[in-house]
């Protein structure tokens, strides 16, 4: 089997066509993934109900991929308690790369950055810090839908990343809200509780409300501002 490893300058085949890798349900994706990248594959976790999901499937492969955990320090009690729940039920281990104190940030940055400039913020505590913890992997498998945001819409199940030189999946790409919580339900899956009480996205504590009825999922997250992504998705690289 060839993969894509951070040295090659581009791609190199993998051992099914894209389309045909598109039309796979997560679980069978997963499975694949598992066989082809072998240990050089990884979860990310922010612990909402797309983590819920995709740890309780990844708990069914033969081989475990990493779990990375992006801990800006600023996240729910309630989060925190939802990746305790997720890591005994399934006996993970998570990876965690380093990520600056809150107080560290002030030093460097000035006092709550998130308020300044949320964009530089979500790049010292998210971005910097994922483009780190990939480094050993060939492909990244992250909870991203198509229906959560235009941005996102036009997402397929495996695509290459220039950004991070890996492949990057997107094995819950086609369901919606209403199919991640039929799974989490019929498996009985922790998942975050702040769920319950209006919260259909949930990020770092300064920067999560609530929604209101009738509101986009992802209308809790950086509202009053135009920003819409935390920037790990996106392939553009800015505020280096
Ligand atoms: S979501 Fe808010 S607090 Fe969290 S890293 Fe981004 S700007 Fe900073």
């Amino acid at each position: 089997m060839t993969v894509a490893t951070l040295d090659h300058p581009s791609p190199t085949p993998l051992s099914r066509p894209l389309d045909e890798l598109d039309r796979m349900p997560a679980e069978e994706l997963l499975a694949w993934a598992s066989e082809e990248f072998g240990d050089r594959l990884c979860l990310t976790c922010s612990w909402q109900k797309q983590s819920s999901v995709l740890v309780h499937m990844i708990a069914e492969l033969a081989r475990t991929p990493a779990v990375v955990e992006l801990d800006t320090h600023l996240f729910f009690r309630e989060s925190y308690d939802t990746r305790d729940r997720l890591v005994e039920r399934y006996g993970l281990e998570l990876v965690r790369p380093h990520i600056p104190s809150i107080a560290e940030q002030h030093r460097h940055e000035g006092p709550n950055l998130w308020e300044r400039d949320p964009d530089r913020c979500c790049h010292v505590r998210k971005v910097e810090p994922l483009i780190s913890a990939l480094e050993p992997y060939d492909a990244w498998i992250s909870g991203i839908r198509r229906d959560q945001s235009p941005s996102r819409a036009g997402i397929t199940k495996v695509q290459w990343s220039e950004r991070y030189r890996l492949w990057k999946l997107h094995p819950l790409a086609d369901w919606d809200e209403k199919r991640v919580w039929g799974y989490i339900v019929a498996n009985d899956i922790p998942y975050n509780p702040l769920h319950d009480v209006g919260y259909r996205s949930i990020g770092c504590i300064p920067c999560t409300r609530p929604t209101a009825s009738g509101e986009e999922e992802r209308a809790g997250r950086w509202a009053g501002s135009d920003k819409l992504e935390c920037g790990l998705h996106l392939e553009s690289v800015d505020k280096e």
